[in-house]
C-alpha cells in the first residue's frame, strides 16, 4: 500500500486509527479477506484529492462466494428458526452499537464523501440507528392472514381452510450509491433483517469506508457469519455479477436511472424481484401567498443540501410572477452566503463535489446553461485549488426546454422559472413534465391550494410548507423513471417477503 496522506484535520483518535489500518477488507462468511486477484480500489478525500484509504475490489469471485455465504446462513437454522424476538433484540443491539460509533461514522463519512461535519451530524444520527430501531420492532408483527374457502367450489364435501404464511424472499443484493453511504445501507439492511433475509451488500466505489464499519458492529451485535456480506468493489465488475447472479432472489438498488435499466436488464436471468430508487428533478412551487421569510431559508435547505448531491433536491424552483424577483432576489442573497470548503472545516456550509468527473459533469450543466441562455443569477465558476469544488449556482430559467431544467444535475446548480396563471392543471402539466417523480413540495398558506396542488404533483412524496421530509416510518420511493417500490416504513417490507398460500382439506 502507497503511504498515505492523513489529512491535517482534527480527527478523533479512532478515526485516525481507522486510516491507519492498511487495506480495508470484505466480509464474507464471517471472514475478512481480501480480493483474490490482490487488486484494491484508492479511497480519496474529495476536499484535497489526496488518497486516505484503499479498498479491496472485489469481482465476481467474491461476489459467488459471498451469494454462496448468504445462502448458507439464510438455511442455517441459527437464522431461519431464530424467534423474531431474539431477531429484533439482535438488531436493536446493532442500532446501539451504530450510535456508539456515531462520532466515527461522521467523521469517516465526512472524509470519504466530501458532506460537511454537520450535515453528516444532521443526517446520519439518529437517522440510521432509529432505521435498525424502527425495524427491530418488525419480526414480531409480520403476520400472515386466514382466507374464507368454499369447499364446495373445488367439489370437496369436507371443510377447508386456507391461509397465507409471510416468508422472506430470501438472499438479498443489496447495490447503493455514494452521496448518503451509511444511510443508504441502513435502509435496506433494516427491513431485510426484519424480515429474515440474508444479505451480499456492494456500497459504492468511491465511499466504502462506512460499510466496513457496519460490517464489523454487525459482527460485534452477534449476527450468525453470513447473514450479512459486504463485497466492495466497482459496478461493472461487482455490481454486475451481484445484479446477474442466479443464487440472488432480489435486488435491491439505489442510484442513477441509467444503471437501475441496467440492473433489470441484469436481473432477468432468473428474474429475480428489483426494487429501484432512482434519480429526481423535484418540483418546489412558491404561491404569492407563501411566507417568503421561511420560504427562502428553506429553499436553501431543500436544494443545496449534500451540495445539491441529493436525489429529493428542489432543483426546478417554480415562483409566482408576484414574488418572483423578491424570491430569487432573497434565496441569491443566501446562496452567496455559504462557506465552500473541506466538510471538516467546522466553519464550512457547502463541500466538495464527490469526484473531478462529477465536477467536469456538472460544470458541463453550468456551461450549456449560460449558452442557452438562462440568466446566471449567481456562482456558475470552478473553484480553483485542491478538490472539487465549485460556487453554489443559481439559474433564472425562460423555458422549461434546457438541458440545466430537464435534466438530473447532481450538483449545486438550481434552476428558477416563474408561473403565472393560477389554473393548477396547467402547472401540474408542467410540473410533471420530466421524466422523474421523486418528490416535490408546496408552499402557500391556502391549505386548499396546498391539498389541491399536492395532488396533482406525480411524485411518490410531496411536502407542503417542507420539502422531502424524511421520516423512517413514511414510505419513500418514486413515480415514473425515478423508481419502483417504497423503502422505511411498513410498505418496505412487501419487498423483502413472499406470501404462500396454504389451502387445508380437514
Ligand atoms: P450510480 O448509478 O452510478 O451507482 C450506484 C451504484 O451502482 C454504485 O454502487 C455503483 O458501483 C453501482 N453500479 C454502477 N454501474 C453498475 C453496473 N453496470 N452494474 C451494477 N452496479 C453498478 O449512481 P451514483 O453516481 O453512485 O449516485 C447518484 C445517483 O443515485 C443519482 O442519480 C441519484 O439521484 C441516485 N440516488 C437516488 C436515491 C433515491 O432514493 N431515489 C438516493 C440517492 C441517490
Amino acid at each position: 500500500m502507497d503511504k498515505l496522506a492523513l489529512p491535517a484535520y482534527d480527527l478523533l483518535p479512532e478515526t485516525q486509527a481507522f486510516l491507519k489500518q492498511g487495506t480495508l477488507k470484505m466480509l464474507i462468511g464471517g471472514d475478512w479477506v481480501e480480493a483474490q486477484s490482490g487488486e484494491t480500489i484508492d479511497v480519496f478525500d474529495p476536499a484535497t484529492g489526496e488518497k486516505i484509504a484503499e479498498v479491496a475490489a472485489g469481482g465476481a469471485e467474491e461476489i459467488d462466494l459471498a451469494v454462496q455465504a448468504a445462502r448458507k446462513a439464510f438455511e442455517n437454522p441459527s437464522w431461519s428458526r431464530m424467534s423474531p424476538t431474539e431477531r429484533g433484540k439482535l438488531m436493536w443491539k446493532l442500532a446501539d452499537l451504530l450510535e456508539e460509533n456515531a462520532a466515527l461514522f461522521q467523521e469517516l463519512e465526512v472524509l470519504d464523501n466530501g458532506m460537511t461535519i454537520a450535515a453528516a451530524r444532521m443526517a446520519m444520527f439518529p437517522f440510521c440507528s432509529d432505521m435498525i430501531r424502527y425495524y427491530a420492532g418488525w419480526p414480531t408483527k409480520i403476520t400472515g392472514q386466514t382466507l374464507p374457502t368454499d369447499p364446495l367450489r373445488y367439489g370437496l364435501e369436507k371443510e377447508a381452510l386456507t391461509y397465507t404464511l409471510r416468508e422472506p424472499v430470501g438472499v438479498v443484493g443489496t447495490i447503493t450509491p455514494w452521496n448518503y453511504p451509511l444511510g443508504m445501507l441502513t435502509m435496506k439492511l433494516g427491513p431485510a433483517l426484519a424480515t429474515g433475509c440474508t444479505l451480499v451488500m456492494k456500497p459504492a466505489e468511491l465511499t466504502p469506508m462506512t460499510a466496513v464499519l457496519l460490517g464489523r458492529l454487525i459482527q460485534q451485535a452477534g449476527f450468525p457469519e453470513g447473514v450479512v456480506n459486504i463485497v466492495s468493489g466497482k459496478g461493472e465488475t461487482a455490481g454486475a455479477a451481484l445484479a446477474a447472479h442466479d443464487g440472488i432472489d432480489k435486488i435491491a438498488f439505489t442510484g442513477s436511472t441509467e444503471v437501475g435499466k441496467i440492473i433489470v436488464k441484469a436481473a432477468t436471468g432468473n428474474l429475480k424481484k428489483v426494487s429501484l430508487e432512482l434519480g429526481g428533478k423535484s418540483p418546489f412551487i412558491v404561491f404569492p401567498d407563501a411566507i417568503l421569510e421561511e420560504v427562502i431559508p428553506a429553499t436553501i435547505r431543500a436544494s443545496y443540501f449534500l451540495q445539491g448531491q441529493n436525489c429529493m433536491a428542489a432543483t426546478r424552483l417554480f415562483a409566482h410572477e408576484d414574488i418572483y424577483d423578491r424570491f430569487v432576489d432573497g434565496v441569491s442573497q443566501l446562496v452567496k452566503q455559504f462557506v465552500v470548503g473541506p466538510g471538516m472545516n467546522p466553519d464550512s456550509t457547502m463541500g466538495p463535489l464527490i469526484s473531478s468527473e462529477q465536477r467536469n459533469r456538472v460544470m458541463d450543466f453550468v456551461e450549456s446553461g449560460k449558452q442557452e441562455g438562462a440568466e446566471l443569477v449567481v456562482g456558475g465558476s470552478k473553484i480553483d485549488g485542491p478538490g472539487y469544488f465549485i460556487e453554489p449556482t443559481l439559474f433564472s430559467c425562460p423555458t422549461d426546454e434546457l438541458r440545466i431544467v430537464r435534466n438530473e444535475i447532481f450538483g449545486p446548480v438550481i434552476c428558477v422559472e416563474r408561473f403565472g396563471n393560477d389554473d393548477l392543471d396547467e402547472l401540474a402539466k408542467r410540473v410533471n413534465n420530466t421524466m422523474y417523480g421523486l418528490s416535490g413540495s408546496v408552499w402557500t398558506q391556502n391549505l386548499s391550494v396546498a391539498h389541491r396542488m399536492a395532488r396533482r404533483i406525480d411524485a411518490g412524496q410531496v411536502g407542503i410548507n417542507c420539502h422531502a421530509p424524511l421520516d423512517v416510518t413514511h414510505p419513500f420511493g418514486g413515480n415514473k423513471q425515478s423508481g419502483w417500490g417504497r423503502e422505511f416504513g411498513e410498505e418496505a417490507l412487501d419487498m423483502y417477503l413472499k406470501t404462500k398460500s396454504i389451502t387445508a382439506v380437514t
